[in-house]
């Protein structure tokens, strides 16, 4: 589990329900973070 880059607080992890191999965590008061390795995969796949 990653803990919130602003806090440090316990975020919820979410798998895409397109992208299956796509995770990322929410936090409820800071919004979504992307894992770093997969951001980059999330990030490229806008520009398609
Ligand atoms: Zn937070």
């Amino acid at each position: 589990m990653i803990p919130c880059p602003r806090y440090g607080e316990t975020m919820k992890r979410f798998f895409d329900i397109d992208e299956k191999q796509l995770q990322y965590e929410t936090c409820d008061e800071h919004g979504q973070f992307f894992d770093a390795g997969e951001s980059t995969l999330w990030a490229e796949s806008q520009y398609l």
